[in-house]
This record gives C-alpha cells, structure tokens and sequence, in this order.
C-alpha cells in the first residue's frame, strides 16, 4: 500500500468538500454576533471554542487538502491550539474570580499563538531566495511604518502615560502584531500569486491586527479590560478566518515563491503604496513633534524613536529598489541570453533545412533559390546535374557505410574541381548539381569534363578499390522561364546520357523533349499492342563452328503496327524497360517462341534462345513462368536458353540474389543461360566462376574490323575472351559475324559458334521454318 493510498483510507477526503470552508465561515457568523452580547468568562469560553475549531479545521484541511509543504499548516494548527488552551484557562480563571494563578503562563501560552501564527505566515512565503529577500525588504518597511504610528498614537500618548506595569503589559500586543503585520505584507509581496487561502490568512491577521489595537485604545481609555463588543468579534473571526483559509481547497496549490518580488505585479499601485508609506512616518512624526510641543510634554525620545523608525524605512526602501533593479537586470540579461540562444537555434534550422546532412553542402531546396535568384537577375549561367553510374550496385555490394564514404569522396572531389566557378549541391542518393556562374553551358564543357575525369579515378574505402564513372545533364539558364524548367530539362539531359551509356555528359535541347514525349506515346502505344498480333517475334539462326550446321535460333521481337513498318526492339524496349511493359512484353514472345520452336526442335534438335529482361527476373514468379511457358509449348527444358546482362547477376542486392535463385531453378530442370553483349558491361570476371551460366555471348563490338581499329589488337582481344569461356567450361558465342574472314578467324581462334548477317538475318518464324527445313548448312561450311 503506498503512503498516498494510506491516506485515503484513513481521511476520506469527502468529509471536506470544495465548499466546506464557506459553511464554516457563515456558520460562525450567528456564533459571533452572539458572543458579544455574553459576559466575560462566557466570551472567553465562546473564544476558546473558536479556536479549538479553528485547530480541527486546519488538521482537516491538511488531511483533506494533502498541501505539499505541511508545516505552516501544523504551525497555524499549534497557534490555534494555544489560543483555544489559554482563553479556556481565562475563561475558568473568570468562573472561578479574579485573575488566575499562572498569569503570566497562560499569558506566555496566548502570545504562542502570535508567533505560531507569525511563523506559519513565514514559511508560507519562503522559500525562494531572491523574493525572500524582497519580502523581508517590504514587511520591514511597512513594519517601520508600522511602528512610527505605533509610537505617535498607541505607545506614546496612551501607555507611556500608564503604570508601568499595565504600560509593559499593554506594550506586548503592538509587538506582536508587528510582528505578525510583518510576516503577512512579506507573504503577500512574496507568494508566487495569492490564492484564496492566502487572502483569508492576511484578512484573519488584519481582523486581529485591529482587534488587539482596539483592545489596547479601549483600555487606555479605561474602558473594563475583557475589551469592546468590536475587538470581542474580531477575535471571534480572526479564528473563523484562519479555519476556513485552511478548509478552502486552495491550500493545496501552494506555489511557494515568486521568482521576483511582487513589486513587479502591480506597477502602478505599489508605486503610489510606497509613496504612501513615505509620507507617512515623516507626517506623523511631525504631528507628534506639533503635538507635544504644544501639550510641553517634549522628550528627545518622541522624536529619536519615529525619526528612527523613518530613517529605518528610507534605507529599507533604498535596498527594495535597489535589489528590484539588480533583479530587472538579470532578467534583462537571462532574456537576452534566451533570444541569443533563439537566433542561434534559428540559424542551426535554416542550415539544416537548405543543407543535406551527408555532405554538409546545399540542398536541392537551397540550389532551386539559386537558380531562382540567378534568373530574376537574368545572369548567365549553366545547370549541371551529376549523377553516379553504378552508385547503387556499390550501396548493395558493400552496404551502405561504404556507400556514404564514397558520397563523401565525390563531393570532395567535385568541390576540388569545381572550386570557385560555382555552387556544388547535393540532391540525395547520388545525385548532386553544380551552378555553374558565368557564361552558358558551352563554356560548361571543360567544367563538365573535368567532373567526369575526377569521378573516374577509383576511390579506396576500407581498402575496397571502387570504381565508378558519372552521367551529366546540363541545361542553359538563359532561355529558361524558371527554375523547375531548369532542373527538369537538366534532369532530361542526365537521362540521355544514362541512356547512351553513361560515363558522359549531354546538353538539354529540345529534341531531348520531343524524344521524351515521344517515349510516352510509344508507351501507350505498346501498352495497347501487346497481347496482339501487333507482337511478332524474329529468329535468327546461330551457327555452330564444327558441325556447320545451324544449331540454335535467337527470338528477337518486332512490333508492326497494322499498315505501319516493322519497329525494331532498340526504338521501344528501353521504353518497354522502364514502364514496366516489359513483364508481359517479354512473356509474349517467350511463350510464342516456345511454340514456333517446338515444332524445329523435335525435327531438327534446333535450340532456341530467348532474351531476359532484369525486370522480368526480379518477378517472383519469372521461373514458373518459364516452366508453364515450356510445358503449355510442349518444348523440352534441354531445348531453351536464357540471354541475360552481365548486370543482371553482379552484386549483393536482393534483386541479383532473386535472379540468381530463379536462374539456378530453372538450370536444374535442364535450362540453359547465356551472358549477353559480354564485354561490354561490367567486365568483372570473378563472378562468372560463381554464377549459373553456360554461355558467353561476346559483343559484336568486338569483331574484328578494318574499318573501326586495329585488327590485331581485337584478335588479340577476342582470344582472350575465348581462352577465358573454355577455361570456365563455357561456351563461346561470337555475334555480329558480318564476313568471311572474320569466320575464318573465329575458327582458328576456337570459338564454338558464331551469330550474324553473315549467317542470315533475323526473319519471321515461317520464313525462318523453311531455312531450317533446307537443312542448309551454314555458308562458311561450304
Ligand atoms: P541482342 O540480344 O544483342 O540481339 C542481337 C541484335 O544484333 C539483334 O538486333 C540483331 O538483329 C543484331 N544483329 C545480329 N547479327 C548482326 C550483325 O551481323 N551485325 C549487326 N550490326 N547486327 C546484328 P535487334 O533484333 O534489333 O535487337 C536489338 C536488341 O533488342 C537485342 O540485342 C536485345 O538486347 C533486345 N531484344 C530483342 N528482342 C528482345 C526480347 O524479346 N526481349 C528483350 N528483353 N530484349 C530483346
Ligand atoms: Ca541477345
Ligand atoms: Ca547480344
């Protein structure tokens, strides 16, 4: 059971509700008018009452109210408790006649209560330092005040005149609610904000205030000592008060201290209060220094004592004004410091929302502002936007920490070279953007250049020897009408670059955009022809070296638009590639192929050979697909071989792994795979020991030709590749076989089979059908 728990069982805290404290205080109201029509001993018993119910009322109030600083609230409860004993014991002093015995000790246990009550008022005020301070600064002035119209019209005039022992007796209660008045201006000056509570505090210690400055005028005057009917009900209330501040359910919220004094709360009339209390102790004195004169009862002691009391409170006023000055600075200086911060904070946003975290170089959002600006001012100036070839293939290989290191590297390279000819910006992933200042993108060119050299150079992370190159795109920003034109056309022209083979850089135009729009329609055309007879598929033979007969057929796709001409695969399968189109595209012409084959295949044991897309083997489902393909064609497994790209198979990506699975699936059922245009991709031979394939395809770009290079050299070049298939256990495909020589040289040089116009060209399946049938053997046999 926790503390708190504890407490609720044993004080409910519905005995006390929100308006128990109202009940009390108008309860008590009839109790006091009637106590002062009774007699003395009565009345003291009536007092002792009200007190003993103002100590209940404040035990309650804690148990019910739970404050968190519960110490004033036992003090106020002990005072109460004092003042209940010592009118209890007056009262039977009074049954019983005549004064009582312990006089001065229920006297001693009556002004208990004034300090009880005086320390409950203090600790309610406390505990913080610097309006600690204020408040003892402002309860000591309005104390010297206080005191200054004690002396000229209480202590002076009355009990002065008086015998010394009533006079010393009589002084004891001015004291004491001195003291009293003192603790209650430092509470209110020094509360963090005065609560309903503390209001019937202050107004309790006011109504006794004034009860005991009665009392001792009335007895001056030498009215009978129990006191006047007034002073007999303020007593009564003071008691009333106290309880029901304890009662109200704001004892609770007890927020201690102000950070500044209340001189900061209410301008205005604190400012017209102390030039009060200023006035006041001088007009006073004055009065008194006229007024004893003027009786010839002048002793230094009436002038020393409220000259005192009025010097006391100027100095007192001096330090309040000078600690709330010192105050006001430090919040000056705090606020200052807070606005620093503020602008610092401000500045550290702006950085890091026109900034790419990465690099630390401007943003895609910070370069569109300076194009913007650039083109408001019609400057000259050229967009170049840099993208890494093959960025992604390091990010999936070697993970993204490597990937990052690399990025470093190449802004640090691109800042190197750009220098001050421009602003270096990154756009995210690989892609960054340089604005180049002066002149159009013509006078880019070396800059362009420059670029694509530095990023060629390989880059050592974690003793990894990375290569890569870059595309460019570049756009003029002198013809543009604004920025989003520039950096689309400059993205334009990065894409065209990407597509002619990366590793260059090409300027925007507006072919490049009529190209585009052109790629969308071809994209809605094809969408439209596939699935119809719009899909044709080609065959081209391919001839093998030692038999010379034909041995496998290559499926090339056409598509001819009704009316139209045939449209080769070069004008649309980029576009195909991208759209997605591609997946249904390519299982058209596989399941046509399959079909057509079929039928060569059982007569001729010719093989057909079928071109993969990476999209289609990044499909789940591309294996089963091929196996349906083959079983609804009734072709044997044996029967196909599969042309992917050398990019298809290298890296660590999910994609290639996906691949891979797929092509080693399909190699068990008896499938074949061929690497395509090898040579020309990544040339990374490591792989092919580890990957599922069977046949190299080398580039037609590297047949030897008079008219492109050095013959030798591509001999040369070619046996290499031979050399390394039949090392691997591969076969060796050569394409683009144009002539005579270059099959002559093929043979000698030991490649297995050979591909090209010389052999015969890609043509329909019928066509095809009948050149199988003459069972003509290839040219160069013959
Ligand atoms: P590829 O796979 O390298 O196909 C060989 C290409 O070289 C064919 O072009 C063929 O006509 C051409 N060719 C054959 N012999 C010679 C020659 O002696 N000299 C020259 N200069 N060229 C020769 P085609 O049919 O225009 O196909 C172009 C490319 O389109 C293919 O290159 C292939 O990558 C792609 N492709 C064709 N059909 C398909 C398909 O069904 N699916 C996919 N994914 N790609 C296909
Ligand atoms: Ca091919
Ligand atoms: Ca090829």
């Amino acid at each position: 059971m926790t503390a708190q728990q504890h407490d609720r069982v044993a004080y409910p805290a519905a005995r006390v509700g929100t308006r128990t404290w109202r009940w009390f205080l108008l309860g008590g109201i009839p109790v006091v008018i009637a106590g002062i029509l009774l007699g003395p001993a009565a009345q003291e018993a009536v007092y002792a009452a009200f007190g003993a119910a103002a100590a209940v009322a404040v035990v309650a109030g804690i148990r019910a109210h739970r404050p968190a600083r519960t110490l004033p609230w036992w003090l106020l409860a002990a005072g109460m408790a004092c003042g209940a004993l010592s009118n209890l014991a007056w009262s039977a002093a009074l049954v019983l006649g005549g004064p009582p015995a312990g006089l001065n000790v229920i006297n001693a246990v009556y002004y208990g209560m004034y300090l009880l009550v005086a320390a409950a008022l203090a600790v309610l005020a406390g505990p913080g330092r610097s309006s600690a301070l204020a408040g003892a600064a402002e309860a000591g002035i309005v104390a010297c005040t206080a005191a200054v119209l004690a002396w000229v019209f209480l202590i002076d005039p009355v009990l002065r005149s008086r015998d010394a022992i009533t006079g010393g007796f009589a002084l004891v209660y001015p004291v004491l609610d001195l003291i009293l008045l003192t603790m209650a201006v430092r509470l209110a000056v020094a509360a963090a904000s005065l609560t309903r509570t503390h209001l019937l505090m202050l107004f309790g210690t006011g109504v006794l205030v004034l009860a005991d400055v009665g009392y001792v005028l009335w007895v001056a005057a030498g009215g009978p000592w129990s006191g006047s009917g007034g002073s007999a009900a303020c007593w009564m209330l003071f008691y009333l008060l106290v309880g029901a501040a304890a009662l109200h359910p704001a004892m609770a919220t007890d927020r201690g201290a102000a950070p500044i004094g209340g001189y900061l709360r209410s301008p205005r009339l604190t400012t017209a209060a102390k030039a009060l209390i200023v006035l006041v102790g001088p007009a006073a004195t004055a009065y008194a220094f006229w007024r004893d004169l003027h009786r010839q009862d002048f002793d230094l002691l009436d002038i020393t004592v409220p000259l005192g009391a009025a010097a006391a409170t100027g100095v007192l006023l001096v330090l309040r004004l000078s600690h709330t000055s010192t105050l006001v600075n430090r919040r000056a200086t705090d606020l200052q410091a807070a606005l620093d911060d503020q602008a610092a904070l401000q500045e550290q946003m702006t950085h890091l929302a026109l900034h790419d975290a990465l690099t630390g170089l401007p943003n895609r959002l910070h370069l569109d502002r300076l194009v913007q600006a650039a083109l408001s001012t019609g400057d000259a100036g050229c967009l170049l936007m840099v993208d890494l070839d093959g960025f992604q293939h390091v990010n999936d290989s070697f993970g993204h920490p490597t990937g990052d290191a690399l990025l470093t590297e190449a802004a640090r390279r691109l800042r190197e070279v750009i220098g001050r000819a421009g602003t270096l910006a990154r756009f995210g992933g690989d892609e960054f953007a340089v604005l180049l200042h002066d002149g159009d993108c013509l006078a880019a060119e070396p800059h362009a250049r420059a670029i694509l050299r530095t990023l060629r150079q390989p880059v050592e992370v974690d003793g990894q020897r990375l290569h890569v190159t870059a595309s460019i795109g570049m756009r003029d920003l002198a013809t543009a009408a604004d920025s989003a034109e520039v950096l689309s056309d400059a993205d334009l022209a990065l894409y065209a670059a990407k597509a002619a083979g990366k590793d260059r850089v090409i300027a925007y135009d507006v072919t490049l955009r009529e190209n585009q729009l052109k790629r969308i329609a071809v994209v809605d055309r094809l969408r439209g022809a596939i699935g119809t007879d719009a899909i044709q598929v080609y065959y081209q033979p391919i001839v093998s070296f030692s038999t010379g007969r034909f041995t496998a057929v290559e499926a090339l796709v056409r598509w001819v638009p009704p009316g139209e001409a045939t449209i080769g695969p070069d004008a649309f399968i980029p576009a195909a590639e991208d759209s997605g189109l591609i997946v249904p595209l390519g299982e058209q012409v596989l399941r046509q192929a399959c079909r057509d084959a079929a039928v060569w295949y059982r007569r001729y044991g010719t093989l057909l050979t079928v071109n993969v897309s990476p999209r289609q083997l990044s499909e789940a489902d591309f294996a089963a697909r091929v196996m349906r393909a083959l079983h609804d064609a009734d072709l044997p497994a044996a029967a196909l071989i599969l042309e992917i790209t050398e990019g298809v198979l290298v890296g660590a990506g999910a994609q290639a792994e996906q691949s891979i699975a797929h092509l080693s699936e399909l190699r068990r059922f008896g499938v074949q795979v061929a690497v395509d245009d090898f040579g020309t991709g990544y040339s990374s031979l490591a792989y092919l020991r580890d990957l599922p394939i069977d046949i190299l395809k080398i580039d037609r770009s590297f047949m030897p030709d008079e008219a492109t290079g050095d013959p030798a050299q591509q001999v040369a070049l070619v046996r290499t590749i031979v050399d390394l298939a039949h090392t691997l256990r591969l076969t060796a495909v050569a394409e683009g076989v144009e002539t005579m020589e270059q099959t002559a040289v093929l043979q000698t040089l030991g490649c297995d089979k050979g591909q090209g116009f010389h052999y015969g060209r890609p043509a329909p399946a019928a066509k095809t059908a009948d050149v199988l049938a003459e069972g003509v053997t290839a040219p160069a046999a013959r």
